[in-house]
């Protein structure tokens, strides 16, 4: 655990911790995070199980909203007299660990579970948080990717359809409002950016925006071509939510650091847009997905964004896929 890497990866709070370790164990040497996911096939179950070791972080946030993190995607929570909401469910193996964070919190019971996709480390806890009594809210695609058989091609894993509990009963395609525990909560659906399924989650009062994974805080993000992501979609969707935060917001990104802010936002935005202009300029000139990982069009950004599981290679070829 002395491994700088290791340490790196810990650091950054997500749910691949363990991921080098693991790969350690499988292969007999030390894996760059890329060379994991390539190599450990099933990284996915990797994931999962490093869950369910890893501690919980609280934040406390403004007004009655917090972050939990450790447990896959970041998970925003609002607590109040009409019962917990609970804005992403992470990881399953997570359960005592989530509970005992969010009874530091308060009492309140657990009435409302809303993913913002359908990713395992933002919905594989959704059966358990159901059968304490949360109603499931999310994207009609979220519903219908939790109903059938998924594969995740960048990640070689079949994912199976999701138990009957675990299933969203509410859906949306336009923008809803809540009013729970004095508290406005706007769902907004994302055209087609991460997945074809994100939702953003706004508390008015507290002025807090939970990004799901259309936003990674300081870290190449994952962008899932297999169910209708894209990188024009992620840069669409970081201008939606900048559009939507004042400098006085707190915005909640999908992974990395939990707490984040509009200044963060368009590092972000920025990084994603030059790293697409300079992969398509390469794609353009009849490069392959090869010769343009080989000449690193992200060079400029890799020590600030690349030292994460979404390796510069990784994140050329997720690019490349899209331009
Ligand atoms: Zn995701």
């Amino acid at each position: 655990m002395n491994d700088p890497k290791h340490f790196e990866l810990s650091r950054r709070g997500f749910c691949l911790c363990c991921l080098g370790s693991a790969a350690y164990v499988a292969s007999g040497g030390w894996l760059t995070p890329a060379q994991a996911f390539a190599e450990a096939r099933n990284i996915v179950d990797l994931i999962r199980y490093d869950a369910a070791k890893a501690p919980i972080k609280l934040h406390r946030l403004r007004g009655n909203v917090s972050a939990l993190e450790g447990s896959g995607g970041n998970i925003g929570l609002l607590t109040g007299d009409d019962g917990k909401v609970f804005i992403d469910a992470g990881i399953a193996a997570s359960r005592p660990r989530i509970l005992d964070a969010s009874k530091q919190l308060s009492g309140d019971p657990i009435k409302y579970l809303i993913n913002t996709h359908w990713h395992f480390d933002h919905a594989s806890g959704n059966d358990w948080l159901h059968s304490v009594g949360a109603k499931i809210i999310a994207h009609e695609n979220t519903r219908k990717h939790l109903s059938e058989i998924q594969r995740v091609e960048d990640w070689d894993y079949n994912f199976l359809p999701s138990p009957a509990g675990a299933i969203p009963s509410e859906v949306i395609s336009a923008n809803r409002t809540l009013k729970l525990n004095g508290a406005s909560i706007e769902l907004k659906p994302y055209k087609p950016a991460h997945t074809d399924g994100d939702l953003s989650v706004t508390f008015g009062e507290a002025d807090i925006l939970h990004a799901g994974d259309t936003y990674w805080n300081g870290i190449y993000p994952f962008i899932d071509y297999s169910t209708g992501g894209s990188i024009d979609g992620m840069i669409a969707a970081s201008d939606a939510n900048l559009a939507a935060a004042t400098n006085n917001t707190i915005i909640i990104p999908g992974h990395g650091k939990p707490v984040s802010n509009k200044s963060e936002l368009k590092d972000f935005r920025d990084m994603l847009v030059d790293i697409r202009d300079k992969v398509a300029a390469l794609k353009k000139t009849g490069r392959t997905q090869q010769e343009t990982v080989a000449a690193k069009p992200t060079a400029a950004h890799d020590a600030k964004w690349g030292q994460f599981v979404i390796d510069p290679a990784f994140f050329t070829k997720l690019v490349y896929e899209g331009v």
